[in-house]
C-alpha cells in the first residue's frame, strides 16, 4: 500500500507536524483567547507563567504575544466585520491579503508603535522578557533552524519540506484559518448576530473549537464554544479537567444555549464584548 509505506517512512515528520499543530492551537485557544483576551477563568501567577512559557515553546518562531493578541481580538469583537475590524474577510479578496493587514496592525500594538483605545488594554498576561524573546529575530531564526534540522534528519519524501513554512508561522496560520474560514464557510446557529460569523465544523478538530465563530460572537463569555448537541468543542473538556484538578478556576459560567432565549427574556445571558 502506497499510503502505508508513506506513513511508515515519514512518521516522525507527520507526528511532529500533528503535535506542533495541536499544541500551538491549544495555547492559542486556551491561553491567548479564552484566558488572555476574555478572562473566562483565573489561575495562579505560577500557572500563568507556566502556560505563557508553554505558549512560547509551542508557537516558537510564530509566537503571538498575549497583549498583542488580546488587543486585536477585543477589537475584532467590538468591530466584527466592519471597517475597523482588524481581520474581516469581507474587505479582502484572499486570506493572504487579510493576514498581511492583520500582521501590520498586530505589529503596531505588539512593538508599542501604536496605542490602542484604553478599553482594549489590560487584564492579559504580561511577561516583558519573554515577549521580547518572542520578538527577537535571532531566536525566531533559531526556532526555524531547529524545524529545518528535524526535517533534514527524518524526511524521506522531499515534497514534505513544503510543510516547513507552516511551522515557521504556526500561530498566524491558525489565526488566518479561524478569521477567514470562521467568517466565511459554514452554518449559523444565531442569525441575529450582526456580523457574518459562521460555525465551520461541528467537531472542530482543526483549531480546537475556534471555528465556532457564530456561537462565540453570540455568547462571548461562554467557555464552551459548542451550542448544539452534535457540536463538539474539543478544548472544553480539557478546561473542565484543568478546573476539576484545581489548576484554573472558572468564573460564573455563561451558558451557551440553542435555540437562544427570546430577545428580552429575563434569563437571557448577555454576550460580553471582550
Ligand atoms: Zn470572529
Ligand atoms: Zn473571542
Amino acid at each position: 500500500m502506497a499510503i502505508q509505506s508513506f506513513i511508515l517512512a515519514n512518521w516522525p515528520i507527520l507526528a511532529f507536524f500533528a503535535v506542533h499543530w495541536q499544541l500551538s492551537v491549544f495555547v492559542q485557544t486556551f491561553f491567548l483567547h479564552r484566558y488572555g483576551a476574555h478572562r473566562m477563568f483565573t489561575m495562579s501567577h505560577g500557572w500563568e507563567r507556566f502556560f505563557h512559557l508553554l505558549t512560547y515553546v509551542s508557537q516558537g518562531s510564530g509566537y503571538l504575544s498575549p497583549r498583542g493578541y488580546a488587543i486585536l481580538h477585543r477589537m475584532h469583537h467590538a468591530f466584527s466585520d466592519t471597517e475597523k475590524d482588524p481581520h474581516s474577510p469581507i474587505f479582502h479578496t484572499n486570506a493572504m491579503a487579510m493576514m498581511l493587514k492583520t500582521k501590520h496592525i498586530y505589529d503596531g500594538f505588539a512593538y508599542g508603535k501604536v496605542q490602542p483605545e484604553p478599553r482594549f488594554e489590560g487584564g492579559y498576561p504580561e511577561w516583558d522578557a519573554l515577549d521580547k524573546l518572542g520578538q527577537n529575530w535571532f531566536a525566531r531564526i533559531g526556532w526555524g533552524a531547529a524545524y529545518v534540522l528535524f526535517y533534514m534528519a527524518f524526511v524521506q519524501d522531499m515534497w514534505l519540506y513544503a510543510l516547513l513554512p507552516v511551522h515557521f508561522i504556526m500561530g498566524p496560520v491558525h489565526g488566518a484559518i479561524v478569521n477567514w474560514g470562521g467568517h466565511k464557510y459554514g452554518y449559523r446557529n444565531y442569525d441575529d448576530v450582526p456580523d457574518v460569523s459562521v460555525n465551520s465544523l461541528p467537531f472542530d478538530f482543526l483549531t480546537g473549537g475556534e471555528l465556532f465563530q457564530n456561537n462565540h460572537h453570540k455568547f462571548g463569555a461562554s467557555v464552551n464554544f459548542a451550542a448544539r448537541k452534535w457540536e463538539l468543542d474539543p478544548t472544553y473538556p480539557v478546561i473542565r479537567v484543568l478546573a476539576a484538578v484545581g489548576i484554573i478556576t472558572l468564573k460564573n459560567e455563561q451558558k451557551m444555549r440553542y435555540p437562544a432565549p427570546a430577545q428580552g427574556a429575563s434569563e437571557a445571558p448577555t454576550a460580553a464584548v471582550a
